[in-house]
Formats: structure tokens, sequence, C-alpha cells
């Protein structure tokens, strides 16, 4: 296949990307941000409220709430595999498919220096465009 003669519609994700089980998106690259929605859920299957969940296990990154790390680097939740994955958040769930990716499709590059999954001989515009895809379907 040749991404030139494909449209972003045509193209399967597992072109843009091959998961390798590596658990390196689990550890630094900016934190994993949380919304409050992905709290509420994190925190219920956790069996605590909100409030209580976001003291133990988010801190703020700028004005983001993201997931907390361990002195390795991984995030909090890891433990070999990730010990959320029921209700892990929307970024995790997205991964490496995220909305930093439609709106900037460089980010797909610098993802790609940490996710040995991603295919980084994808054009930008092609890679935008099926990010673009996804997340209007995801927003639908
Ligand atoms: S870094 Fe990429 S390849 Fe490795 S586990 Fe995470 S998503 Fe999969
Ligand atoms: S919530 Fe799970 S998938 Fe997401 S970064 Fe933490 S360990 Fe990894």
């Amino acid at each position: 296949m040749t991404f030139e003669t494909e449209t972003p519609a045509l193209l399967r994700a597992d072109v843009f990307f091959q998961c390798r089980r590596c658990g390196d998106c689990c550890r630094g690259y900016g934190g994993t941000v949380v919304s409050a929605e992905d709290i509420t859920v994190m925190a219920d299957f956790m069996g605590m409220p909100p409030g209580r969940f976001i003291r133990r296990y988010c801190v703020w990154s700028g004005r983001r709430q993201v997931l907390a790390q361990q002195a390795s680097g991984y995030c909090v939740f890891w433990d070999g595999l990730c010990r959320i994955h029921a209700v892990k958040p929307r970024m995790c769930r997205q991964w490496p498919f995220i909305r930093s990716v439609a709106v900037d499709p460089a980010n797909w590059q610098a993802m790609a220096s940490m996710c040995p999954g991603i295919n980084r001989d994808v054009p930008a515009s092609m890679i935008q465009a099926f990010v673009q895809r996804l997340q209007a379907a995801a927003d639908a």
C-alpha cells in the first residue's frame, strides 16, 4: 500500500500503529491527562470519592490534572500491567490517536520517539486526517 493513493477513510488503525506491549507509554512523556469524567469513573472503580482519588493519584501539570507517577517514572497505576485497565483514562484508551495529533500532526513523530508501535512513515496530513475522523466519531 502507498499512503499517497489511500484516503484516511480506507486506512485501518493498524496501518498507523501496532502495539508492542513494552509499557513505555505508561512512563514519562508529559503525564496522562485526566478529565473530570475519567476521575469519576476511576474513583468509583477504586471505591472512593473523587476528592480522595485526586489527592492520592493525581497531580497538576500546568493547568491540567494528570495521573501521578512513581519514583521510577511509571504511572502510579503501572505494575507490569495497567492496574485500572478496565477504566483507564480516555487518553490511554485512545493512544496514540489522541487529540493533540489532530491539532498538530508533528506530535505523531514526537510520540513515535518513545512508542515503538507507531509507524513513523505516515505522512503528516494522512495521520492528522485519520485522527480527526476518529476524534469526531468519539465526540459525536
Ligand atoms: S509504548 Fe507504544 S508499543 Fe509500547 S506499550 Fe505503549 S502503545 Fe504499545
Ligand atoms: S492508567 Fe494505565 S494505561 Fe494509562 S498510563 Fe497509567 S498504567 Fe498506563
